[in-house]
């Protein structure tokens, strides 16, 4: 994504385009998934007025937009990302790396509709863990 794609992001949601929300959402797309320390040492360096506060805000106001999504890791670490097509998350038990994993989970969704006698369901948060092949090698 280029910087035009995150400013037309803010755009469409109405947001304040401001220097602190670019450079949250330019670490994001950087990076993948980052807690709120992560993104805060990663733009102080190119955003150096920015404070810890500040950052919060902004991330709460890019969640509420649903520009960005939160994720829970089974270590309890909150981390966000920039809200992408849905995909399933996987973690590893050892290194505690969160990566995503591509996968269309409509027919899961829709058999999970059928199943529960859910009307609707929009959301799904999807989260697998196990040993990655990284950690799984060097146990060897
Ligand atoms: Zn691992
Ligand atoms: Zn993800």
């Amino acid at each position: 994504m280029s910087k035009a794609i995150l400013i037309e992001m803010l755009k469409e949601k109405q947001l304040k385009i401001t220097p602190q929300r670019i450079a949250i959402m330019e670490e994001l797309e950087k990076n993948g998934h980052l807690t709120v320390d992560d993104i805060f040492n990663g733009i102080k360096l190119r955003v150096p007025s920015v404070s810890l506060a500040t950052v919060y805000k902004n991330i709460l106001a890019l969640q509420n937009a649903n520009i960005l999504k939160s994720v829970k890791t089974p270590t309890h670490k909150q981390k966000y990302e920039i809200n992408t097509s849905p995909h399933v998350h996987l973690f590893c038990k050892i290194c505690e790396n969160l990566e995503d994993f591509e996968i269309n989970i409509n027919n899961f969704k829709e058999y999970c509709k059928k199943e529960s006698g859910y009307h609707c369901i929009d959301e799904a948060s999807i989260l697998l863990t196990g040993i990655c092949k990284r950690c799984s090698n060097t146990r060897k």
